[in-house]
Order: structure tokens, then sequence, then C-alpha cells
């Protein structure tokens, strides 16, 4: 690696002197969680591809961490936002996009009778269980272990900064694991406000799991016989899996859903939708933001929610994905080495077989990037419409090269 003082590497330093982390980032953007060499600081994104502060074009497996979904600065997104834009964003209440987003939400997803939005995940996440907690007078919300629901003080990872009070109602459950689910609400005497779930099991530093039917339905007939809300989060998932609701071909219907991530494309938007019994709780609880009703985001996710339904972006994602497992498949076998792959095609994950610490994937992580293809070695990919054969094929030339480094030092990496 060149020992070339990069652009990145000056604001890494300007960074860390004034925001409080080490490397000068927080959260899922620390660069304290990805191997050496990865930057930090990003100049532009054209469809499939990012660019870094240093001018590194890479194939994009991220797509932001999942928000783009239509590939970055997709022309007719960007246009419908640049048009609200010219007319104002946040004025002094919504526009007729909060109307038209929310019929078009509640005609997409098959549970929904209303929605309401709100900008981060977080913010969905929290509002679902506030209507759960308002709907039910109870107390308690039954968390998967390890799931990932935001980073409010109820659900971050993390307890440093949080008190026991904020957790002392999370009751954990195991993902696919309907008896430990009975369990859970027997330890709190039934008074179990919500139930919430991912619609597959996307937790970091895993391999993926896909929710078993029978425990989707069997969560189902729990919830409906302690009369608790399915909350599903459909934050990460949302969009990509389905054009309506990820359980939804499961036949599995929640009552609240937390939406993000891809639903503006890269714009800042979540929404919560949920049923007509739980549209009073629904008017009671207060949540709201200076930036909730803000217009520009509600126009790029009415385009993006149009465009990914005219152009099946589903099954073009699935294509993709498809070309893009088949072809890891190939090359591990033509290299020797034996991979995992879960998950969705859509949302892959990919790990090495006998890799405790995990040196395979971070080295294999370290080549695709040096050879142009952006990806996350502990945290599960996303796939865009922008994929097409040609980027996915360009991003199999990269992993052709890390799987051959990878090969080629496996000795060492035991
Ligand atoms: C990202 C994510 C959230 C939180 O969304 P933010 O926009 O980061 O607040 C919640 N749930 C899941 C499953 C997520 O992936």
């Amino acid at each position: 690696m060149s020992l070339k003082r990069t652009v990145n590497d000056g604001l890494v330093a300007r960074a860390a002197a004034v925001l409080p982390w080490r490397d000068g980032i927080y959260g899922h953007m620390s660069t304290a969680r990805l191997p050496a060499g990865y930057p930090q600081f990003y100049a532009s994104g054209e469809g499939a591809r990012v660019r870094d502060v240093d001018g590194n074009e890479y194939v994009d497996l991220m797509c932001s961490w999942g928000p783009v979904v239509l590939g970055h600065r997709h022309p007719a997104v960007e246009a419908a936002a640049a048009a609200q834009a010219r007319m104002g964003d946040t004025l002094d209440g919504p526009t007729v996009q909060i109307v038209e987003l929310a019929e078009l939400l509640t005609a997409t997803a098959r549970h929904a009778d209303w929605a309401m939005f709100t900008k981060n995940g977080t913010d969905a996440t929290t509002v679902c269980v506030m209507v759960a907690r308002a709907a039910t007078g109870r107390r308690n919300v039954l968390v998967a272990g390890g799931a990932y629901h935001g980073s409010a003080p109820w659900c971050t990872p993390r307890l440093d900064g949080t008190v026991e009070e904020d957790r002392s109602t999370f009751v954990p459950y195991d993902f696919n694991d309907l008896a430990s689910a009975e369990a859970a609400v027997d330890r709190c005497g039934g008074d179990v406000a919500a139930v919430i779930v991912s619609p597959f099991r996307h937790d970091a530093g895993y391999d993926q799991e896909l929710a078993d039917p029978a425990f989707a339905r069997g969560l189902r007939a729990l919830c409906d016989r302690i009369g608790a809300a399915l909350i599903l989060d459909d934050v990460r998932a949302g969009f990509r899996l389905h054009h309506g609701g990820s359980w939804d071909p499961l036949g599995v219907l929640p009552d609240l859903s937390a939406w993000g991530k891809a639903l503006g494309n890269g714009f800042a938007i979540s929404a919560v939708t949920g049923t007509d019994a739980l549209r009073e709780a629904a008017s009671r609880i207060f949540a709201t933001g200076s930036y909730w009703f803000s217009a520009v985001a509600m126009s790029a996710a009415l385009t993006t929610l149009t465009t990914l339904r005219e152009q099946d972006g589903v099954a073009a994602m699935q294509r993709a994905g498809q070309r893009l497992r088949d072809g890891l498949d190939r090359q591990a076998a033509a290299h020797g080495l034996q991979i995992l792959q879960t998950g969705p095609v859509q949302m892959p994950y990919m790990t090495f077989v006998d890799d405790p610490h995990k040196a395979r994937l971070s080295l294999f992580g370290q080549e695709a990037l040096r050879n142009g293809l952006f990806l996350h070695p502990t945290h599960n990919w996303f796939l865009s419409t922008a994929h097409t054969d040609e980027e996915i094929d360009r991003a199999l030339e990269a992993t052709d090269a890390a799987f051959s480094a990878v090969a080629h030092h496996v000795e060492e990496l035991a």
C-alpha cells in the first residue's frame, strides 16, 4: 500500500481533532469496523459506482448501507427532488406529497391502512413501539437478541449512555425460535405490548438467516393470542425483497411496519404504516420533528417507489444478485476456497468457512477494494437496480483477484 498521505488521511486527521471519535467518524461508518485501507470520506456517486475523496472509483456493493436502491443520483428521483426544492422544502406545514405518499404506501403494503412519515429508521421503530404501547397500555417489547432496530436508548446495541430503565422493558427472544418467544411472553406475565422482528436475520457480524415461514406465522398467531402488536422492522429489507412488505410472500402481515433506507433512494425519509385497529392509538402519541414534513424527501420517495414498481426493481435486483452469487460460487471453487453465501441474493453476504477470526474475509475485502469494489466484510451488502450485468461482471473481476489473494495467503491466514 502506498505511503503517500492521501486526501482521506488528511480529512481523518482533521476530523479526529473536532469530532470526538479516534478515527474521526461514528457509528456504522466507523473505519474501526473495517480492515485497514478503507476510505472514510467520499466525493460522489453515480449509478452503481462511488468515488472516494482521492478519486478512486468503486463498484458499490453497500449502496450507502441500504438507502440507494435505484443507483446513486437516479435521474428521475433527482429531478423530482430538484423540482420540489425550487418550490420549498421545509414549509409551515406539509405539501400535497404527504397525502400522495401515504396513499401510495397504503396501496402498496397490504397490511397498511395509514402511514406517517419520519426521518430515520430509528424514528420509525420508536414510533411503532409507542403506538403499540398506547394501544395496549402494556410495557414490554420482545426483541430478538442481537437484532438492530436503531440507536435510541431503548434499542442501541451498546449500553454506554443508557440507563437500566431504558432497557427494563426489552425482553429478548431468539430469531426463528418460536418457543423462545413464547417463553419470553411467559417471563413477563403476558404484559407484552409488541413483538418486533426483522424480515430475516441480518445482524452485523453473522451469516444471514432467512425467516422460517412457520416462525413468522407462529409469531403472528402468538401476537393475536396475547393481544400484542406484531412490528415488522422493514427498515433495511423493505422494497428490496417485495414491493409491499417483506413478509407479504409468507402471507404474514404485521400490525405495524417501520420503513426507511430504500424509501427515498438516499433522501432522508422513513415511515410507519399500521392497521385500522391501531389508528386511534397512533393519533394519540406525540411524535414529530422539525424536518418530518419536508417535501423534497417525500417527492424523492414518491418517485423512488413508482420507479421501483414500474421497472420491477425487485426482480432486477434478484437477477443481479443471482449473477453475483453464482459468480462468487464459481470463483471460490476455482480457487479451492470454501465460502458461505447467505441471505436473499439482493441483500447478499459472504463469509469463508473455517475463518474464525475473519482474517480471510478481511483480506478479501481489502483486495476487492484495491481492485475497485466496495463491500463490507462484516455487514450485509446491498444491490440496486443500477447493478447491471456489466457492473456485476466488473465486481466479479475484483472478487476473482481477491479470492486469488486469499488462496495465495491461506496458510498465514489460519
Ligand atoms: C438501519 C436500521 C435501522 C435504523 O435506521 P436509521 O435510519 O439508521 O435510524 C433500524 N432497523 C434496521 C433493521 C436497520 O437496518
